[in-house]
């Protein structure tokens, strides 16, 4: 079911687009851990879920274009549906009222998930110190990258999501299970 569903990796390391993780090999075999498999295979096919309200958004969608083409990374398949999304990419002043939505958005996505605050809206609130706009989306919801900016250059959105790919292909397979990830969920009330 895995391998169907991230198929997708077969065809970059056929490629050589990705690289092999650390194993033993020989005459027409491979042997390496299974979590670095499944590592290598969720990081070369991370579906974003664009959530973009304002000026970052639009760089995003120069990220998404052909000079920067985020499709080098196995990314061209944009979810707007969090249920089948397993990056969420928050880009833009997010106001206090869009809080409960924008959490309401990360529960529905299913696990394993990961975030990144794009821009000094996203990570802080940027310059709308204010009383509506919330000062950064780490108040509602837990962050594992922030893509400084205002508005970050596609490269640094680029180097966000790199960053993202280590982060996954580095991650226990449980690590989503670990009581500190369960601490950090109950921190945010999300269930
Ligand atoms: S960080 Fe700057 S460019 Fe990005 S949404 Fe805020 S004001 Fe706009």
């Amino acid at each position: 079911m895995f391998i169907v569903h991230r198929s997708y990796i077969i065809v970059k390391i056929m490629t050589n687009q990705a690289e092999m993780p650390e194993g033993f090999g020989g005459e027409g075999f491979f042997a390496t851990k299974i979590s670095s498999v499944v590592g290598l295979a969720r990081a070369n096919s991370i579906w974003p879920l664009p959530f973009a309200t304002s000026c970052c958004g639009i760089e995003f969608m120069a990220t998404m274009g052909t000079n920067y083409d985020l499709a080098r990374f196995g990314m061209e398949r944009l979810s707007f549906s969090p249920r089948q999304a397993d990056l969420l990419m928050v880009m833009g002043t997010i106001a206090k009222k869009m809080g409960p939505i924008l959490k309401q958005v990360y529960t529905q996505m299913a696990e394993p998930k990961w975030v990144i605050a794009v821009g000094a809206c996203a990570s802080s609130g940027g310059i709308f110190d204010t009383y509506s706009v919330l000062q950064g989306i780490d108040k509602v919801i837990p962050v594992d990258v922030y893509v400084p900016g205002c508005p970050p250059r596609p490269e640094q959105i680029i180097d966000g999501i790199m960053k993202i790919q280590e982060l996954v292909k580095n991650e226990p397979l449980r690590r989503r299970n670990s009581p500190e990830y369960q601490h950090l969920l109950e921190k945010y009330q999300i269930g």
